[in-house]
């Protein structure tokens, strides 16, 4: 049921865009999705906050349809990156927790407070508007303090921490709900020593915050990579991503989990599907796409595509990547389009207009996985799912 109401929900929608979902379309496995949530939960225990990031639209995995269905398989509160998201998850019935990780306009804090969402701060510019406007409208606010302890991009000083408390203690409608951190270098390396560097800085400014009178309810600084093999960083919430869509942080993570006792098992949430469009001969020596980049080494029999970079499909893809059709590769011959692909079929007779074809995924026993493709393109798997284009519609298959 959920399935057909999606493909026509989304159907309708994309009716207007003048993009055809039935061309090209992303199938978000609920089992595989919900598998890895309650893998993550088994990791933390029942009691600590599991907190889903689902910003980049799901990490391209579609926001809509996947925060239901974590929220149903146990997260308790959703992160995400900007206002616009928080608003969205509550304008599709989300009521769990909405932490906001991402810099908000000081002009647009308002509907922060008025939705009650959490909000991440790192500035007294930031604190000095929160506070002016609960004041105005006599509501609170629950902050999470991010904590500058060696990636050095958000966080606060700690020489600055005193000035910042301040504000805190100036007004109680402005809640120190939480302390955060992030970790700079923990998916890049079987290392853990500057992860452990940046926990005890975290520690020590933790400290510090309680020594000036400070209880915050929770301190979290855990990741995908982090919540797998370092436990002692789990605290009492952890910010879970890349790892519920079944995705490993990298390879380096991996490998470090398997000297675990339990071994974690990810299941790849996402397919990108896309059917056959046209079937042509091209003839031994005649040269396919822009630039006359590929020429035929023998008679070929090719398919046009619908995808292209448009849709998120990389051109760095071309003459590089393989499609699967009829749980066989087919090789990108050619540049890739901006609306479209060309893939060598020769010697599989079977291929028909309108076959299915799996540009990510599994089909049959042949997979395209997104760290495979990310390896074609020089970039990681958090990208290749992300860049997917929005307007591709996701369908929730069991
Ligand atoms: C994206 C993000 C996470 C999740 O990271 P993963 O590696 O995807 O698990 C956690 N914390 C912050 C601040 C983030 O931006």
């Amino acid at each position: 049921m959920a399935v057909i109401f999606y493909y026509f929900l989304l159907r309708n929608l994309f009716s207007f865009s003048g993009m055809n979902p039935t061309l090209s379309w992303i199938e978000i496995s609920r089992s595989a999705l919900k598998h890895n949530l309650q893998t993550f939960r088994g990791l933390v225990g029942s009691e600590r906050v599991l907190s889903q990031a689902v910003k980049g639209n799901a990490y391209g995995h579609g926001l809509r349809v996947c925060a239901p269905i974590m929220v149903e398989a146990g997260a308790n509160w959703l992160c995400v990156n900007a206002l616009f998201e928080a608003l969205e998850l509550r304008s599709i019935g989300v009521e769990v927790p909405i932490y906001i990780m991402g810099y908000v306009p000081l002009e647009e804090l308002k509907t922060v407070i008025e939705n009650g969402f959490r909000q991440v701060v790192y500035n007294k510019e930031t604190l000095e508007k929160l506070r002016e406007v609960c004041r105005e409208l006599k509501m609170p606010i629950y902050t999470h303090l991010k904590l500058e302890t060696g990636t050095n991009r958000q966080g606060v000083l700690e020489q600055d921490l005193p000035a910042i408390l301040d504000i805190y203690r100036s007004e109680p409608m402005v809640i120190l709900e939480g302390t955060a951190t992030h970790f700079a270098n923990i998916e890049d390396t079987t290392d853990p020593s500057y992860a452990k560097y940046q926990k005890e800085n975290f520690d020590n400014m933790n400290k510090k915050i309680i020594q000036a009178g400070f209880t915050p309810k929770y301190t979290h600084c855990a990741n995908t990579a982090s919540t797998i093999i370092y436990p002692e960083t789990h605290e009492n919430m952890v910010r879970v991503g890349v790892g519920a869509y079944g995705l490993w942080p990298s390879n380096e993570t991996f490998v470090s989990s398997r000297h675990l006792e339990t071994k974690v098992e990810l299941l790849p949430v996402m397919t990108w599907k896309t059917k056959v469009v046209q079937l042509k001969k091209v003839p031994a020596n005649a040269a396919i796409g822009y630039g006359c980049t590929y020429r035929a080494r023998y008679d070929s029999v090719v398919a046009v595509l619908p995808v292209g970079y448009y849709d998120g499909y990389d051109r760095k893809l071309s003459n590089i990547g393989l499609v699967l059709i009829n749980g066989k590769r087919a090789p990108v011959r050619g540049r890739v389009f901006m609306n479209m692909v060309v893939v060598d079929v020769t010697g599989m007779p079977d291929v028909k207009l309108e076959d299915e074809v799996v540009l990510l995924g599994r089909q049959g026993d042949e997979t395209v996985s997104a760290e495979q493709m990310a390896r074609w393109v020089d970039t990681i798997n958090y990208e290749i799912t992300t860049r997917i284009n929005e307007r591709l519609p996701r369908v929730v298959v069991e």
